[in-house]
């Protein structure tokens, strides 16, 4: 695979974007503010250096934003669609580009990342772009106590919003909340990680390319303290944040001085139910491929395994292939399933999470022990047993390739378990009655329950959690409508004069 660069055809895998400029009020800018190293996890190496935004910096785009604001959210909702349809199209034609970027800066095996990050977003995207079209205003009708009137119900748009994203899926994170907000009639300054904000500055030189006026969607660099003053910034009416539920908590602290609504896509500790009389077979080397997937760093992992003592041994058992076919190593290997950590602080702490699993009581009851990579910020993946259901591993997001199995004796049980965490983003049930499956998704406290597995993420279906797993919803109408303010309007006949 190559791909296209002014200074002709390179390589993907040495391929990082040469942007280092932040996109304010449509301007590329040099930040000068804090300096931020990237680094390539799988390689260790120092892939780029980015300049963040000062206060004043900040400022600008916080003013960007605002100004942008009124002709945008005048726009009829079908111009808005046009203008998005065509970011996602410049999107697409730079799709390479995008990818190797994620692949580089992420550490995201190239497969997962074309799939679950490129190609999803750019779905969604184009979703979100249709759904700046609805008319979304309601009709009351008539009401006449104590004089006739009528009534309707609008949507408009609740201003600037800031848009903070996680590490770990730099892109389909930021189009989700800056998709909706822009489809919403919303104006946007987007704050992605430091530790992989490649993404999101190519993706600000395409807003460029694409021609979104000026200001709409604005891009700045920076860490918590650029984060602090964006959230509590009097010129940002709404906030949304997808990261931990610690620094979700400060968010909303941050927020709640100016009483800016918040959106927070949180952390989870998400449950994998197998119910008794379920064929273990089929399933078992599915649900260890799927939390290990982007080496566990994924919100949504099911990495919490409630099996039913009966099918326990032979679930175990089933579950071997999988560890073989794990290849933890160079996300550029299309071969490779498992990538690194994103960093080596990051690594430490999953490492201690093992650590102590295994003095709790734990004990590694399936895993990959080939050598790891000589370079590399890598952890070969493992299954816990024998623990208590209060380890720290079983209650606390490890965010690590780290999955914790539990026996249950009883459906009762396994609800009782499975609710029993701090979270509630995600939640799978197996079972051999998809009816019984719905029936139980009602006793999870999970913003999504999945029953046999479940499918692809859906544009339309709403996604967020939960307790600790975050506030409000992204994606879908139920996305968008997180930057729309209600409004009412009530009005008596027109009287004219006699
Ligand atoms: P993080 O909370 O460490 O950081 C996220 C962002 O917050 C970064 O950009 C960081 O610079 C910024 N930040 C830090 N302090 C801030 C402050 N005081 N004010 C404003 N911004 C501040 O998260 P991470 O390690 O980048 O991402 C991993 C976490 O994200 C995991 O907990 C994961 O579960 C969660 N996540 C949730 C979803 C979801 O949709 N629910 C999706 C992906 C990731």
């Amino acid at each position: 695979m190559t791909v296209g660069t002014e200074h002709g055809t390179a390589p993907l895998r040495d391929w990082v974007p040469p942007v280092r400029t932040m996109m304010i009020g449509g301007a590329a800018v040099d930040g000068h503010g804090e300096r931020w190293a990237v680094f390539n996890p799988a390689t260790e190496q120092e892939i780029a250096t980015v300049a963040g935004a000062d206060a004043a910096q900040l400022d600008a785009a916080v003013a960007a934003a605002r100004g942008a604001f009124p002709a945008w959210s005048a726009l009829p909702g079908e111009e808005r669609s046009r203008a998005i349809h065509r970011l996602a199209g410049t999107m697409e034609s730079r799709s390479d580009q995008l990818l190797a970027s994620i692949v580089n800066e992420v550490g995201t095996p190239v497969s997962l990342a074309e799939v679950l990050q490129v190609k999803l977003g750019i779905t969604h995207l184009r979703w979100q772009a249709e759904a700046a079209k609805t008319d979304r205003t309601v009709q009351l009708g008539a009401f006449n106590d104590p004089v006739p009137t009528r009534s309707e119900v609008r949507y408009l748009p609740v201003g600037v919003v800031a848009a903070i994203t996680g590490y770990n899926y730099p892109l389909n994170l930021a189009i989700f909340k800056f998709g909706a907000a822009l489809a919403a009639g919303c104006t946007v300054v987007l704050l992605p990680s430091p530790r992989t904000p490649l993404t999101t500055l190519l993706l600000g030189e395409l807003i460029a390319e694409a021609g979104l006026p000026p200001g709409v969607l604005n891009v700045v660099i920076g860490g918590a303290d650029v984060g602090q003053a964006l959230t509590s910034h009097p010129g940002v009416d709404r906030v949304s944040f997808t990261g931990s539920d610690l620094v979700g908590a400060r968010i909303m602290a941050q927020a709640a001085a100016s009483l800016k609504g918040v959106t927070l896509e949180l952390g989870g500790k998400s449950p994998n139910i197998v119910l008794p009389g379920v064929d273990v077979a089929p399933i078992a080397v599915e649900m260890h491929l799927r939390w290990s997937r982007n080496a566990g760093q994924g919100c949504a992992a099911l990495a919490r395994l409630l099996v039913h003592e009966s099918l326990y041994d032979e679930f175990l058992a089933a579950g071997e292939p999988a560890f073989e076919r794990m290849r933890v190593g160079d996300p550029w290997d299309p071969a490779t399933n498992v990538g690194p950590m994103i960093r080596p602080d990051h690594r430490s702490r999953v490492q201690g999470y093992i650590d102590g699993a295994l003095a709790d009581g734990g004990k590694i009851l399936l895993g990959v022990d080939r050598p790891l990579p000589p370079a590399g910020w890598f952890v070969n993946p493992v299954l816990i047993g024998n623990l208590p259901p209060h380890a720290a591993a079983v209650q606390e997001e490890i965010f690590g390739p780290v999955a914790v199995i539990l026996p249950f004796a009883s459906t009762d049980e396994a609800i009782r378990l499975a609710n029993d965490t701090p979270y509630g983003l995600a939640a799978n049930i197996w079972c051999t009655d998809v009816e019984e499956g719905r029936r139980l998704a009602g006793q999870l406290r999970s913003g999504t329950v999945w029953v046999n597995g479940g499918g692809g993420m859906r544009p339309d279906a709403p996604f967020g959690g939960f307790g600790r797993s975050g506030v409000g919803r992204e994606l879908g109408e139920w996305g968008i409508r997180e930057y729309l303010e209600v409004q009412h309007v009530q009005w008596r006949a027109c009287r004219g004069r006699a």
